[in-house]
C-alpha cells in the first residue's frame, strides 16, 4: 500500500460511531428527517461539537449573509476531531478566508445567469439544459459554484418559472436532455419529484434525464426504497453524485448507491479538486478505487470554479493535470475521470488533458505512454496502384 495513504482511505467502508451525539440518537439515525431536523447550522451548535479555531468561528459568522453552514449528523461524524486540517471539515465548516474575494473571483464564475432562457433553467449547450428545481441542499459546501443562490441567505435568490421552464422545454424540440439540480433535487418528496418527472417524461423529444444529488452522501438514509421504486419509473434516468474524498463513502452510503444501481440507475461520480481536500494522486485514486466498488463511474474531476472566497480551496490546474497523468495507465480505465475547467464567464466545460501526443509530423505521431516511454504511429500508407493490379490478376485467377 501507498505509505502516503492514511489507514482509513483503503478500501475500508467504514460507519462511524455517532462520536458527537448522545447515545439514543442512534434511535433516530436511520430516519433522514430526523438527520434532517438535527443538521448543525448553528455556531453554538458546531462549537459544542468541535474546539473551533478562530478563523472558523470567524468563517461562521460570515457565512450567515452568504452561504448558510448547515452539515447533517451523518456526515459531520465523519470529521475527525483530532485533525483541524480534516477534509471532511474543510468541505463544510466556513472558514474566514471565505470572506475575501479574490480579484480573478465571481459572484455566478460560469455565467449562468446569462444563459437562462426561463428562470431556473440554463441552456448553454444547443441540446441538453440545467434546470434549477430548489436553493437548498442537505448540507452546504463551502465551494458552491452557485452560492449566490444556493441556501437562500444572500443577495441573490432563485425564482424557477416552473409552468415557463417546462413551456420551453416542451417548445423547444432539440433539447434531448435534461440535467435535474439546484441545490439538492432529491430533497423534494417523492411525489413532487414523480410530479416533475412525469411531466418531463411526457415530452416526446426529450430522451435523457439526470439528477444532480449529493444527497447519497450527506444523507444517504434519504434513499428508500420508496423512493427508488419511484425513480425507476422514469427510465432512463442517470444520477451524478458528488463525492471528494474516500471517507465520505461509508457504509451506509455505498448501499444508498447499492439501491439506486440495483433500480437500473446509472450512477457517475463528479469531484471539485480542493486543496487540503483531495489534492493528491494518492487520494484520488482511493477515492476512485472506492466508487467503482459501489458501481459509481467517475466522471468529472472539476477544476475549482472561481467562486467568491474560494482561493483557500483552489488548486493550480498543473496540480489537476499531474492527477490524471497519476491514475490514467496506472489504474483502470473506469477509474479515471475527465478532468474539466467550466469555462469562466460561460464557455461550458472545456477537457484538460496531460499531454500525451508529443509531435505530429507529417506521416506519423510521436506518443508518450504513462511510463513516459515514446511510440510512433504512422498515418495509413497508400496502396500503391503494382499492388492493387496484381490483386485483381490474383482475384480473376481465382475465378477462372
Ligand atoms: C454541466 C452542464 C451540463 C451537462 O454537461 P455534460 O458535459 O453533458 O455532463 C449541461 N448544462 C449546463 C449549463 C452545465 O453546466
Amino acid at each position: 500500500m501507498d505509505p502516503t495513504l492514511p489507514s482509513d482511505l483503503d478500501s475500508a467502508f467504514i460507519s462511524h460511531a455517532p462520536g458527537y451525539w448522545p447515545r439514543d440518537a442512534m434511535n433516530h439515525w436511520s430516519d433522514y428527517k430526523w438527520q434532517l431536523r438535527n443538521r448543525v447550522d448553528t455556531l453554538s451548535d458546531l462549537a459544542a461539537r468541535l474546539q473551533l479555531t478562530d478563523e472558523e468561528r470567524a468563517g461562521v459568522l460570515l457565512a450567515g449573509h452568504k452561504l448558510a453552514m448547515s452539515i447533517t449528523p451523518h456526515f459531520f461524524n465523519l470529521i475527525d476531531r483530532e485533525d483541524p486540517a480534516c477534509p471532511i471539515r474543510r468541505q463544510v465548516v466556513p472558514r474566514i478566508e471565505e470572506g475575501w474575494n479574490a480579484p480573478e473571483e465571481r459572484a455566478d464564475p460560469c455565467g449562468e445567469d446569462s444563459h437562462m432562457p426561463v428562470p431556473g433553467l440554463v441552456h448553454r449547450y444547443p441540446d441538453r439544459v440545467l434546470f434549477l428545481l430548489t436553493d437548498h441542499c442537505a448540507s452546504y459546501c463551502r465551494y458552491c459554484t452557485r452560492s449566490r443562490m444556493v441556501s437562500g441567505v444572500g443577495e441573490q435568490h432563485l425564482e424557477t418559472q416552473w409552468e415557463a421552464a417546462f413551456r420551453y422545454l416542451e417548445t423547444t424540440p432539440h433539447v434531448r436532455d435534461v440535467l435535474l439540480s439546484g441545490g439538492d433535487p432529491l430533497l423534494f418528496s417523492d411525489e413532487r419529484l414523480d410530479k416533475i418527472l412525469t411531466r418531463l417524461r411526457a415530452i416526446p423529444h426529450i430522451q435523457f434525464i439526470r439528477i444532480g444529488s449529493r444527497i447519497p452522501i450527506f444523507l444517504p438514509q434519504r434513499i428508500t426504497p420508496d423512493l427508488c421504486a419511484m425513480l425507476k419509473k422514469h427510465h432512463p434516468l442517470f444520477i451524478s453524485i458528488h463525492t471528494n474524498h474516500p471517507r465520505e463513502l461509508t457504509l451506509e452510503a455505498r448501499d444508498a448507491l447499492g439501491r439506486l444501481a440495483d433500480a437500473g440507475i446509472p450512477l457517475g461520480n463528479q469531484s471539485v479538486l480542493l486543496r487540503g481536500v483531495n489534492d493528491s494522486v494518492a487520494v484520488q485514486k482511493a477515492l476512485v478505487h472506492k466508487l467503482l466498488m459501489c458501481r459509481v463511474r467517475p466522471y468529472y474531476l472539476y477544476q475549482c470554479d472561481l467562486i467568491n472566497g474560494s482561493s483557500h480551496l483552489r488548486t493550480s490546474v498543473a496540480e489537476g493535470v499531474a492527477i490524471i497523468e497519476g491514475l490514467r495507465g496506472h489504474t483502470s480505465g473506469y477509474a479515471v475521470p475527465q478532468f474539466v475547467i467550466d469555462g469562466p464567464g460561460g464557455g461550458g466545460k472545456i477537457p484538460i488533458n496531460p499531454n500525451y501526443l508529443i509531435d505530429t509530423a507529417p506521416g506519423s505521431v510521436t506518443l508518450r505512454n504513462f511510463e513516459g516511454k515514446f511510440f510512433e504511429y504512422p498515418d495509413p500508407s497508400p496502396m500503391p496502384p503494382a499492388e492493387l493490379a496484381l490483386l485483381h490478376d490474383k482475384a480473376l485467377g481465382r475465378c477462372s
